[in-house]
């Protein structure tokens, strides 16, 4: 009953020329293939210097392809420099907002309450957050990975109300899965995904942990996609490198 979700990240990749000249390809692409967006969402993630022309052609091409930020301020309006609001963003027309990817928690002041805060923004502004997590290599020599980031999905969630938190949209991405190639197996992102299932059916009410998405993300490309999507929790992905490629990713929406 959940619809499945394809969703790009480019992270610092593309101009808005490059970025519109991209999504033209991969509509006319997806149209090509008879692409059905009733049976999986299509979500594109540029830089918010490429959202303006995102939502023009999107509008005007009637696209149904849908776009959102790779992150946002926690903060609504005033002397934030170089911060951009929720509400600038919603207004832009995305729907999505990726929440705590682990680039931005590496390499900027993002914490736990600064992610839950982000959560809250995106949701008053009528978005849906993708929120990150996933353990590094050192957790998961430990043995220790599930409890990480399902901890990770907890201390976000446990002050959400069940109506928020029903909007919510989980990616699992191990931090060393990403951009190294090294995919994770289709049992372990099935098991993460089955785990934070049972930690919010212990924390929100019953049909909360039915209706969540949980995506996977690290070193997904066509080849490895089709065995990861036939396990039963997880429910699309988060693609980095794949995603810069027209071909590369109308592939992997055919096969989800
Ligand atoms: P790669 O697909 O390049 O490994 O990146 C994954 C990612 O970080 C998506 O957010």
């Amino acid at each position: 009953s959940r619809i499945p979700m394809v969703a790009g990240n480019w992270k610092m990749n593309f101009d808005h020329l490059e970025a519109t000249a991209f999504v033209q390809r991969f509509a006319r692409d997806l149209r090509a293939r008879r692409f059905d967006f009733a049976k999986c969402e299509v979500a594109l993630f540029p830089s918010f210097t490429s959202l303006r022309s995102m939502q023009v052609l999107v509008e005007s091409d009637n696209l149904k392809i849908r776009y959102g930020a790779q992150t946002v301020s926690v903060t609504s309006q005033g002397a934030f420099t170089g911060d951009v609001s929720a509400d600038m963003i919603a207004r832009l027309g995305c729907s999505y907002v990726i929440v705590g990817h682990s680039e931005r928690r590496k390499y900027h002041p993002e914490d736990d309450a600064n992610i839950v805060d982000q959560v809250r923004a995106v949701l008053a502004a009528g978005m849906q957050p993708i929120l990150c997590v996933g353990e590094s290599l050192e957790e998961r020599r430990k043995g220790i990975e599930l409890d990480f980031a399902v901890g990770q999905v907890h201390d976000v969630t446990r002050d959400l109300s069940d109506a928020e938190a029903t909007r919510l949209i989980i990616a699992y991405e191990p931090v060393w899965a990403i951009g190294t190639g090294l995919v994770a197996t289709p049992q372990s992102a099935q098991d993460a995904a089955r785990a934070f299932r049972e930690d919010l059916r212990a924390t929100f009410d019953g049909q909360v942990a039915g209706t969540v998405r949980v995506l996977y993300g690290g070193s997904v490309t066509s080849r490895n996609a089709i065995e990861l999507i036939e396990e039963p929790d997880v429910d699309g992905f988060l693609i980095g490198g794949a995603a810069l490629h027209v071909d590369e990713l109308t592939k992997i929406c055919m096969e989800t």
